[in-house]
């Protein structure tokens, strides 16, 4: 019977904020819809990811077949201003030789369907040449992908008021982007390249099957209705828009991983009081400069509130320091274990008050837990999602790619959030706008803080309710297996008829 089943091949590109959701996206598959499965993964650091995979439930691992595609050379084409959306695209574009080969390596059962990351739809073009469905899974927001499809369509006379005059962007049919909130292509209109890369990647969602995203219907009904309607961006020859989110990581068992120190964690956690942790990590890339973690520390220190940390070295000009690799280096510690980049003595001051975590902790472990009362984010869809399914209000401090439309979305449209829109930006935020909002979003017994939890835990609800069977994204993701059924079947009557 299992060579009945859809065959689907996931690929994902490199960074951990692609890979989970894609792994979870195939668990879903498996476990709900009894697909097979082969996730074709193309990591910069294969042991993080191995590391991540060890740390999955049992199930995942066992019913996943994961493959890593051998790393490619792309030294000679990037250079230091090279954009990190156009290091992801030619990572993609130099491993689709390997993805072909993969693919037509798979036999009983031929694969029918290829679902693809945003920065590898160049693989629709190997899907064709083996007669499968091709799928963009977008991992961020409907308002994201409306965005990436408009730009390639983009007049340049609004383009300009927008990079030039910093005027807001009006994307038919849904919320406007702020220039304070816009994205690197806009922000570096020189760079014609990472123009280019972008175009393209919104003129590819037109050659999709579908288009997944990992959202769902209730949370952005306007802008999915923009994305559907002939009038407004359906025009740009979109196919249907399937909202199959939130897809989160299940809570992993702890240990086992080479960077977290689960235990010490969650025995801490364990002893703390209900909702009065703040978690504070940026994603699997965010790295802040030395100035603004003095400035974090000492603001965390003064709001008294209790604290996990992940903290990375501090990076010079780069925001996204650690997206390809967890650097070990440069945790050099002063006598009383603070890192030499926090300020002296850090760590004795805050020992009853916080835990400092080197590099990685278990972000869903953690975000679940009943002591846990606030998440201080870089705003990453990935993280944002998981803050939501936890019932868990936030601060945002967006710091690339489309986190700060994430940040918007979050303060403003949904009200789940706080944020200073200096945040992330290139000035540094003093120590005391941080004591504020760490006040502001564990505030349990003030009005915001009321109203922040409140706000979240509806938004919790409207997800649940979504993904249960006969919500809007069980039946979303039925209707993409339903046509790769249907795609089997066919094939099967063409082998017949042959
Ligand atoms: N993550 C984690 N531990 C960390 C940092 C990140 O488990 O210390 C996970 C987090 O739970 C999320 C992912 O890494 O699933 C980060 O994805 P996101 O989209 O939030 O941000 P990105 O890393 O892509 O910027």
């Amino acid at each position: 019977m299992d060579s009945e089943k859809p065959h689907v091949v996931l690929l994902s590109s490199p960074g951990m904020g692609h890979l989970i959701p894609i792994l979870e996206l195939g668990h879903r598959l498996i476990t709900l819809h009894s697909l097979r499965i082969t996730v074709l993964v193309v990591a910069t650091d294969p042991s993080t990811v191995r590391s991540h995979l060890h740390n999955q439930p049992a199930d995942v691992r066992d019913l996943l077949e994961v493959v890593f595609l051998p790393p490619v050379d792309i030294s000679p084409y990037v250079g230091p201003s090279t954009a990190i959306l156009s290091v992801l695209v030619l990572m993609m574009r130099h491993s689709m030789p390997l993805v072909r080969s993969s693919i037509d390596g798979m036999r009983s059962p031929r694969p029918s369907a290829l679902i693809v990351d945003l920065f590898a739809t160049g693989a629709f073009d190997i899907a064709e040449e083996f007669g499968m469905l091709k799928y963009v899974f977008d991992t961020s927001n409907a308002w994201f992908l409306a965005l990436t499809v408009y730009h390639p369509h983009l007049p340049e006379s609004e383009e300009n008021r927008h990079v030039v005059d910093h005027e807001q962007l009006d994307i038919p049919g849904c919320p406007s982007l702020v220039y304070d909130d816009t994205v690197d292509v806009y922000m570096n209109p020189e760079n014609r390249i990472l123009h280019e890369d972008y175009a393209e990647m919104g003129r590819d969602m037109a050659k999709a099957d579908g288009i997944l995203i990992n959202s769902w219907e209730e949370l952005e009904p306007a802008t999915l209705k923009a994305l559907r309607d002939p009038k407004l961006l359906a025009k740009f020859s979109l196919p249907s828009v399937y909202p199959i989110g939130p897809i989160v990581r299940s809570v992993e068992p702890i240990g086992g991983s080479s960077f977290d120190c689960g235990e010490i964690i969650l025995s801490w956690l364990n002893k703390q009081p209900q909702e009065s942790v703040l978690y504070v990590s940026f994603g699997s890339g965010g790295t802040l400069c030395i100035e603004q973690m003095t400035e974090l520390a000492w603001g965390l220190e003064m709001s008294g509130q209790r604290f996990i940390w992940v903290v990375r070295p501090p990076t010079v000009d780069q925001k996204w320091g650690s997206l390809f690799k967890l650097k070990k280096n440069g945790l050099t510690r002063l006598d009383d274990g603070t890192p030499e980049y926090l300020p002296e003595g850090f760590i004795t001051r805050t020992k009853e008050q916080g835990l400092v975590v080197p590099l990685w902790a278990p972000q869903t472990q953690i975000l679940a837990h009943k002591a846990t009362g606030g998440f201080f984010s870089h705003c990453g869809w990935n993280s944002t999602l998981e803050s939501i399914v936890n019932g868990v209000p936030m601060i945002c401090w967006p710091l690339y790619a489309e986190q700060k439309m994430n940040a918007t979305m979050l303060s403003e449209h949904l009200g789940m959030a706080v944020r200073s829109k200096k945040a992330g930006t290139d000035r540094v935020l003093p120590r005391k706008v941080i004591e504020t909002m760490v006040r502001e979003v564990m505030g349990r017994d003030t009005a915001e803080g009321k109203r922040l939890r409140s706000t979240v835990r509806e938004i919790q609800r409207m997800a649940n309710a979504a993904l249960e069977e006969g919500g809007s994204s069980y039946d979303a993701l039925s209707k993409v297996v339903k046509q790769c059924e249907i795609k089997v079947q066919e094939a099967k009557e063409r082998a017949r008829g042959a």
